[in-house]
């Protein structure tokens, strides 16, 4: 056993012992339940900038961010105050607010290809509205996707659906009824020349390409040059739309998304996490012509009791305004935490060269990731080459030595991590020497 057997994790024991009596294994989303890495799931007691202490009180610098949508860190006194302002005039009304408005057009000024924004309350909520909106607007069926892609738990999504499901090894999920998967083809992330070979087959079918432009479900894969282009190409060629899955790369990769970053345009961009500020919020968005398909403007009907909820509208304001407003010639906040995703980065590639741990680490804007590798000099560049060539145990020992040194990863080699404007020189400092010594462990 792992150093989780001791007492330091006692009372997240006790409280997972309890929730699993009353939850289906004892968490809200399977990745909380750290099967990828083993032990116990940690239990959170509060979050404050870059730190986040557990309820035996343990503290940790947080790379995981709830998963990406705290760019300016836990709490933030900007945050705050714009949820607690709104929530003394009221936490919801099922009626248009203002505040709508205003966080569509933060969007649209931020993300180029996007014209229009339709508010909803998840990411899987933005992608599965985002893919009946395809099927609408072309009158087609058939979906592409790539292998290790997550795009949410929609049903014609939950096909070769990357981590927590490679995690929990289940290639599709029962109950998800067969024809509805058949509609949806898949092929590795990176494979040219497979994706070409569908839409030779079944072009005129196809409604939309989904995508992620990083493949961050499955740890940290970039997309090859020329593949989002192609992709581009085909669904331009074929009548399809071109959907590009953003709602973790969104105001993360860069201001305008992983999109701007890769200069490729979709004709819909998804968004989640980052968008809401810490609070539960999706959209999907883009060009207005295609956006119109949707009720009550057009014949698509989606709807939602608390969508474009106004705390949440209030939140993803104040962090969007906050992490990529300055005055003029100064840095701003997402720009600072970029600087420090490099510097986290560039020291972990170090660290592998030193410890001869082989490592592969990429980062882009405020994410980053990396694998231990079963080998120096593979390279993964889609879920088949991660299956190969990804040492998985090694990341469970890393993992745990870095919670006992303060630090906080995510609890499955196949995820990326997340940095925000909180994160300092100082904490920089000390990841990285916990990363020496959890690299030596790991290695052992
Ligand atoms: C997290 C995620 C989703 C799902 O968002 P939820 O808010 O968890 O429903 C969809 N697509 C991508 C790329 C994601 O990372």
């Amino acid at each position: 056993m792992t150093t989780t057997t001791t007492d330091r994790y006692a009372r997240s024991k006790e409280l997972f012992a309890a929730a699993q009596e009353v939850i289906p294994g004892g968490v809200n989303s399977p990745v909380r339940a750290f099967r990828g890495v083993g032990g116990s799931p940690i239990f959170f007691a509060r979050g404050t900038g870059s730190h986040v202490e557990d309820v035996d009180g343990n503290n940790y610098i947080d790379y995981v961010l709830s998963w990406g949508p705290l760019l300016l860190g836990h709490s933030h006194p900007a945050v705050i105050q714009a949820v607690n302002e709104q929530l003394t005039r009221g936490s919801s009304f099922g009626a248009p607010t203002e505040l709508e408005t205003e966080l569509a057009k933060l969007v649209i000024n931020l993300i180029p290809s996007v014209e229009q924004v339709r508010f909803v309350s998840s990411g899987t909520e933005a992608t599965m509205s985002a893919l009946r909106l395809a099927r609408a607007y072309t009158k087609r069926e058939k979906i592409v996707k790539f292998v290790g892609c997550y795009h949410g738990h929609a049903d014609m999504l939950l096909v070769q659906a990357g981590s927590g499901v490679i995690t929990l090894g289940l290639p599709d999920s029962p109950g998800v009824p067969a024809a509805t998967a058949s509609d949806t083809l898949t092929v590795e992330y990176n494979d040219v020349a497979g994706v070409t070979e569908i839409f030779r087959q079944y072009g005129e079918q196809i409604a939309a390409v989904i995508v992620e432009p990083i493949a961050a479900n499955m740890g940290f894969v970039v997309p090859e040059p020329g593949f989002l282009q192609t992709l581009r190409e085909l669904t331009t060629a074929n009548g399809a739309l071109l959907i590009i899955d953003e709602v973790m790369t969104g105001f993360r990769a860069a201001p305008g998304g992983a999109q701007v970053h890769w200069g490729v345009e979709p004709d819909l961009t998804c968004l989640g996490k980052v968008i809401g500020g810490g609070l539960p919020v999706g959209a999907y968005a883009g060009k207005k012509a295609i956006m119109q398909t949707v009720a009550p403007a057009g014949p698509m009907y989606q709807a939602g009791t608390l969508s474009g909820n106004p705390l949440a509208m209030a939140a993803g304001i104040a962090m969007l305004r906050t992490a990529f407003e300055a005055p003029e010639g100064e840095t701003t906040l997402f720009e600072r935490a970029v600087a420090r995703t490099q510097n986290l980065a560039d020291g972990i590639r170090s660290l592998s060269e030193e410890t001869g741990v082989p490592l592969q680490v990429g980062n882009i804007g405020t994410m980053f990731g990396f694998y231990f590798l079963k080998e120096p000099g593979v390279k993964v560049r889609s879920y088949a080459e991660a299956k190969e060539y990804v040492d998985a145990a090694r990341y469970s020992k890393f993992f745990w030595a870095m919670c006992e040194r303060g630090v906080y990863m995510a609890p499955s080699q196949f995820e990326a991590g997340f940095l925000s404007s909180a994160h300092d020189s100082v904490d920089i400092a000390v990841t990285l020497t916990a990363c020496r010594e959890a690299f030596l462990a790991a290695r052992g």
